[in-house]
């Protein structure tokens, strides 16, 4: 099983930090919302758990992982569609860990990819390319591949916006599945009341942890204006941390 230990984690851009001094821990097979305003940092701990932007400072600790084990999907919109690939060969590329890039789809690969298609519901696709795709369909694939990997943390940024309520409540029944198979699994997630039926565990963001821990405590009223108020203060020009009064 995976955890993963923040100490103390400023991570940036150039030099302008985007998350501040963040410290804690994502307990092995927790199923984590990430929340928090437009800007303030989600996606950027996402790269710097995957070691895409390094900490300017501090550690992110993979306990009992490779970085071979983590599960990505980045925001929708910064994936590109117009890309000349199947259903099937986008999936399968969840299969490269097992199998190494250049090593073949076997007919064993094919029942495995035809297995995740059909769990995320699009038996029937597998050939189709995917600029055919709704962005819904074009998610359930990306969960598709996600299933294949077979990964002890998962990382998920977005993964419902722009996508329809049905969509939604399937894919949010795998994410069950994986947390049921103590996989670690993370989200960022904008939809509060999902976020309060489905995920225990919530961090609440605003270029730093405003509160983290039980879902029921994070979303209290005072935590989401307190980040509200923190996001909207921050200047994106400064150059090093001034830490933010509390209101
Ligand atoms: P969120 O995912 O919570 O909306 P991000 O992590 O994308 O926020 O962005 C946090 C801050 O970092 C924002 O101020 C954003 O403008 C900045 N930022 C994000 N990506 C880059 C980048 N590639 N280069 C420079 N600044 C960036
Ligand atoms: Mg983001």
């Amino acid at each position: 099983m995976a955890a993963l230990a923040f100490e103390n984690v400023t991570l940036g851009y150039g030099r302008h930090p985007a998350v501040h001094h963040l410290k804690g821990r994502l307990a092995p097979g927790s199923l984590t919302a990430v929340i928090g305003p437009n800007g303030s940092g989600k996606s950027t701990l996402f790269k710097g758990i995957m070691g895409l932007i390094h900490p300017m400072e501090g550690h992110i600790h993979l306990e009992g992982l490779a970085p071979g084990e983590i599960a990505y999907l980045p925001q929708l919109a910064d994936i590109d569609r117009s890309f000349p690939a199947t259903v099937q060969e986008l999936v399968a590329l969840g299969l490269w860990k097992s199998r190494g890039l250049f090593g073949g789809v076997g007919k064993a690969d094919r029942a495995n990819v035809a297995a995740a298609l059909s769990a995320v519901g699009l038996t029937g696709f597998a050939r189709q390319t995917l600029d055919k795709l709704s962005g819904g369909q074009v998610q359930r694939a990306l969960f598709a591949r996600v299933l294949l990997q077979d990964a002890k943390l998962i990382l998920l940024d977005e993964p419902f916006t722009a996508i329809d309520a049905k969509t939604t409540e399937d894919l949010v029944d795998v994410i069950r599945r994986w947390h049921g198979e103590k996989r670690t699994v993370v989200a960022v997630l904008h939809d509060i009341e999902l976020v309060r039926r489905h995920f225990p565990d919530c961090l609440l963001m605003a270029r730093e942890a405003v509160a983290w821990g039980k879902t029921l405590d994070v979303l209290a009223p005072a935590n989401l204006t307190r980040a509200r108020a923190m996001n909207e203060a921050w200047d994106d020009k400064a150059p090093w941390c001034e830490p933010v009064k509390a209101a």
